[in-house]
C-alpha cells in the first residue's frame, strides 16, 4: 500500500501527516510557523523528525499553502510568510529534499479538492470552498474541475477590496475582506467595538492580548452584546462576498472551513442570512451554506495530499 505525506502551512501551524490508500492517518505532528526562518528549513525539520519518528516510504507529497503559483509551483508574495521570501521554490525546495514527487497546490485549493475526495462534495459539479483562517481563501470547483485561473492564481477572495481606503492589507492595498474577517481582522473589530461600547462585555473579563476569534463567538454564544456586533459585521462582509461569488458563478453548496468556521453555526446563520439577502431570488433558496465536516486539521493534510492525486489522474 501506498503512503503519502501531505503538509499544510498556515500563517500559524504547519500541520502534516502520512496518510495510506486507505485515508488511515500513520503519523501526525506539526510545527510552529513562527519558529521556521526559511522554506529548507522547514523541509529540514520535516525530513528530520519523519526519519526519527516514521519507518515508512512515502510515494509523494502534496502541499497546501497560501499564495501558490500552481503553474511556477512557487509561493509569490505570501503575506503571511513575507520572512521566507517573495518568491519561495516550495517544490524544489521538497523534491531536493525529500527525492520525491512533490505537487504543491494553494491552500484554499487544497481544502476545495479535499472536500470533492474525501468531503461533501463528491457529488458536486459546482461548489466553492472558502477558508477562514489567518488568511482568507477560496477554492473553486466549476463541471467538477478545480479552476485556478490563467496565472493559477484565482480564488484570492481575501484580498478583494472590500471598503475603499478601509483597512491597511499586508498585500499592499487597503480594505481587503481578510484585514475584516481574517484572525487579526476579527480581532482588531472586537478590540474597536469593545473602545466604544458604554455597557459591559464578557470580552472585558479577559486580557485584551487574550482575545481570539474563537473567544469572541464564545462570548456571543452567551449573548454578549459586544460579541453578538463582533460577529454581526463578520457575517455581514463574508455574506456579501459569498453572494458575490454565487450571483457569479450560481454555485450548489459553498462551504466554509479553517479555523475561524469551527466556531459553528453562530458565524454560518448569520452569514446565511446577509448571503440570501444579497443574491438573486431566483438562487437564494437553492444555493446551501455549510461548514465542512472534514476535521480541520486533518482536512488541509488530506487535501493537499488529494491534490497528487487529482495531479496524477490528469497526466
Ligand atoms: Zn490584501
Amino acid at each position: 500500500m501506498k503512503s503519502y505525506l501531505g503538509i499544510d502551512i498556515g500563517g500559524t501551524n504547519v500541520v502534516f501527516g502520512v496518510v495510506n490508500d486507505q485515508s488511515e492517518f500513520k503519523f501526525q505532528s506539526s510545527i510552529k510557523t513562527k519558529n521556521i526562518e526559511s522554506a529548507q528549513e522547514l523541509a529540514d525539520s520535516i525530513f528530520k523528525e519523519l526519519k526519527e519518528k516514521y519507518k515508512g516510504t512515502i510515494s509523494g507529497i502534496g502541499i497546501g499553502a497560501p499564495s501558490v503559483n500552481c503553474q511556477t509551483q512557487q509561493i509569490e508574495f505570501a503575506p503571511n510568510l513575507q520572512k521566507w521570501g517573495d518568491i519561495i521554490p516550495l517544490k524544489q525546495i521538497f523534491e531536493d529534499r525529500f527525492k520525491t514527487e512533490v505537487v504543491l497546490v494553494n491552500d484554499a485549493n487544497a481544502a476545495a479538492i479535499g472536500e470533492k475526495y474525501f468531503g461533501d462534495a463528491k457529488e458536486l459539479e459546482n461548489f466553492a470552498v472558502i477558508t477562514l483562517g489567518t488568511g482568507v481563501g477560496l477554492g473553486i470547483f466549476i463541471k467538477g474541475h478545480l479552476y485556478t485561473g490563467d496565472n493559477g492564481m484565482a480564488g484570492e477572495i481575501g484580498h478583494v477590496v472590500m471598503r475603499a481606503d478601509g483597512r491597511e492589507c499586508k498585500c499592499g492595498n487597503s480594505g481587503c475582506l481578510e484585514t475584516y474577517i481574517g484572525k487579526k481582522g476579527i480581532i482588531r473589530t472586537a478590540k474597536e467595538k469593545l473602545e466604544f461600547s458604554s455597557g459591559g462585555s464578557l470580552l472585558h473579563e479577559i486580557s485584551p492580548s487574550a482575545i481570539t476569534p474563537l473567544e469572541v463567538f464564545k462570548a456571543a454564544k452567551k449573548e454578549d452584546p459586544v460579541s453578538l456586533e463582533v460577529v454581526d459585521a463578520v457575517a455581514k462582509d463574508l455574506g456579501y462576498a459569498i453572494a458575490l461569488l454565487v450571483n457569479l458563478f450560481d454555485f450548489q453548496n459553498v462551504y466554509l472551513a479553517g479555523g475561524v468556521a469551527k466556531s459553528g453555526n453562530i458565524l454560518r446563520k448569520r452569514t446565511e442570512k446577509y448571503m440570501k439577502l444579497y443574491t438573486l431570488p431566483n438562487i437564494r433558496d437553492k444555493v446551501k451554506l455549510k461548514i465542512s465536516e472534514i476535521n480541520d486539521s486533518h482536512g488541509a493534510v488530506l487535501g493537499a495530499i488529494a491534490a497528487i492525486k487529482e495531479n496524477r489522474s490528469q497526466i
